[in-house]
């Protein structure tokens, strides 16, 4: 296997937007063809194109990562058009928060659904490729929230299971070339924190300041500062790191 990242494939979840499409971004300047995946096929087909109108090659894929027949389409869509997936981003999400007694149990299990059951079925779609080409590079989306958060009991589960889950690919893979690592973002400037501020009915830039006074380097975080981690990630020079969750999120967390 070369190490050149031109001759590589990379499919990012939740890619249509946000997070999901910096990262998407990031890693075809890093000279990877992507697969944009998201459950809106639209924004997912527009990340594809802004990617390929910037000189990458790309392909926007509908699809639901939780839905088992789905996942498995979307990898051999992206896989038929780009070649053997070698680097997966597991970024889709979503957040239904509420506190555990007014949570309903369709909320947890959308929750749970989409971050570890949509995790799990696109890494074990992708695993055998990887295998097979003794390289891989697997990041996960964890959160700040895996450490606890009012409000996101569902959310929180399923980010701290995130960790475990990566950890666990780590010792399982590591044998075969590939290495699995989780991203914590702290507070990031999306649709998915604007929608938060708004259900609180908080003005989205005066939370975002107060918020930005509580880190250590004074500022919320951009989407760009998550891509440039997950961009490290999937380098070479990770080769050596497996199995570590980075928090991403201005300053320490435990
Ligand atoms: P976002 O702007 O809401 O984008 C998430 C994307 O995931 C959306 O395009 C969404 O599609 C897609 N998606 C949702 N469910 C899906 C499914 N079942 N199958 C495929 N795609 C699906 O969120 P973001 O802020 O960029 O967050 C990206 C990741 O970072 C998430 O895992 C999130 O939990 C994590 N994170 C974010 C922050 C933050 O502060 N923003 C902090 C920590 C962790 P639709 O538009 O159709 O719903």
């Amino acid at each position: 296997m070369s190490d050149d990242a031109s001759t590589r494939t990379a499919l990012v979840t939740g890619g249509a937007r946000g997070i999901g499409a910096a990262i998407a971004h990031r890693l075809s300047r890093d000279g990877f063809a992507v697969g944009v995946v998201d459950l809106d096929e639209a924004g997912a087909v527009a990340t594809a194109e802004a990617i390929t109108a910037a000189g990458g090659r790309a392909v926007g894929v509908g699809a639901d990562v939780a839905d088992e027949a789905r996942a498995n389409a979307a990898v051999a869509t992206v896989t038929d058009r780009l070649g053997p997936v070698l680097a997966l981003v597991n970024n889709a999400g979503v957040i239904r928060d509420n506190l555990l007694f007014r949570m309903s149990v369709d909320d947890w299990d959308t929750v749970l659904g989409v971050h570890l059951r949509g995790a799990f079925l696109m890494t074990r779609a992708v695993q055998a490729q990887m295998v097979e080409a003794g390289w891989g590079r697997i990041v996960n989306l964890s959160s700040t929230s895996a450490l606890g958060n009012r409000g996101q009991v569902n959310y929180a589960a399923a980010k701290a299971g995130m960790q475990g889950f990566t950890k666990t690919l780590a010792i399982e893979l590591g044998r075969f070339g590939v290495i699995a690592n989780a991203i914590a973002p702290g507070f990031i400037e999306t649709e998915m924190t604007r929608a938060t501020a708004a259900r609180v009915g908080a003005d989205f830039d005066a939370w975002a300041q107060a918020a930005a006074q509580e880190i250590p380097v004074g500022r919320i975080g951009r989407p760009d500062d998550i891509a440039g981690v997950a961009s490290f990630l999937c380098s070479e020079d990770a080769a050596f790191v497996s199995g570590q969750v980075i928090y991403v999120a201005g300053g320490p967390k435990d």
